[in-house]
């Protein structure tokens, strides 16, 4: 019911240059798989090349983040209006290190998701525990406070719509992924959290796993039953790691 997901974030790398030459050779590798949905998520400056290179073939876009007003005067800022021009279907919405680094919040992740669906985004809401918090055994807690508030002012109907990335802080390039039943097990949880604000609507909402995923772990995550995809940070940066992952077999 739930189609798989596979998304890709290139964080602050990649030049236009560099993203042509990465697609030109990750579009051959995938254009025959049905049943996924494979998303690239390149720095802002890579979206006008990305959204004409992709053109016809399976891959959707996204951007990394976005500032959750029309326009305006907001320098250095990027609208859910200017991803929507250059074709951008998804957007990632309080990634750890944009918490960590750039002081996001839930607030502001549940202020850019409900603008992100105004758009038409397809919100890619990311939540995930410190190693602090695992060692004291506050995963659960911490995850649905960050759900609670970041999904706050949906409605029925718009939960659907969103994508919830599970990304433990621990394992983010760091080499260490959490094993796929620990993976299951939070992300179970967080589809028990859903369905406990937005009821049935939950079932329809992938659940990604993140945190150095890479293909050699990528079959035993996706037989996992509540994990529905992954956001892969630095293996979808080469198009031969990424297109493994992508077709997980
Ligand atoms: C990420 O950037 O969301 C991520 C999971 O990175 P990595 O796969 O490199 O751990």
């Amino acid at each position: 019911m739930r189609v798989p997901v596979l998304a890709g974030n290139w964080k602050m790398y990649m030049t236009p240059t560099e993203s042509q030459s990465m697609i030109d050779q990750l579009i051959p590798l995938i254009e025959d798989l049905q049943n996924r949905k494979v998303v690239l998520c390149p720095p802002y400056t890579s979206l006008s090349v990305l959204s004409k290179a992709i053109e016809g073939s399976p891959i959707q876009l996204g951007a990394q983040n976005m500032y959750p007003v029309d326009e305006g005067a907001f320098t250095g800022e990027v609208s859910p209006k200017m991803l929507q021009a250059l074709q951008c279907s998804y957007v990632i919405i309080g990634h750890s290190e944009r918490r960590q680094y750039f002081g996001e919040t839930d607030s502001s992740v549940a202020e850019k998701t409900l603008k992100a669906l105004q758009y038409n985004l397809t919100p890619i809401v990311c939540v995930g525990e410190t190693l602090e918090q695992r060692e004291e055994k506050l995963t659960e807690p911490t995850i649905e406070i960050q759900i609670r508030k970041g999904l706050a002012p949906l409605v029925a109907g718009q939960f659907e719509k969103v994508i919830i990335a599970y990304e433990p802080v621990w394992a983010i390039g760091t080499g260490r992924t959490a094993s796929p039943e620990d993976a299951q097990d939070v992300c179970a949880f967080i589809r028990t959290i859903v369905a406990s604000i937005a009821g049935d609507e939950a079932q329809k909402v992938p659940i990604l796993y993140g945190g150095s995923v890479k293909p050699e772990n990528i079959k035993e995550l996706m037989s996992q039953p509540d994990i529905d995809g992954a956001l892969v940070g630095g293996a979808s940066l080469k198009a031969e790691s990424f297109a493994r992952i992508v077709r997980f077999e």
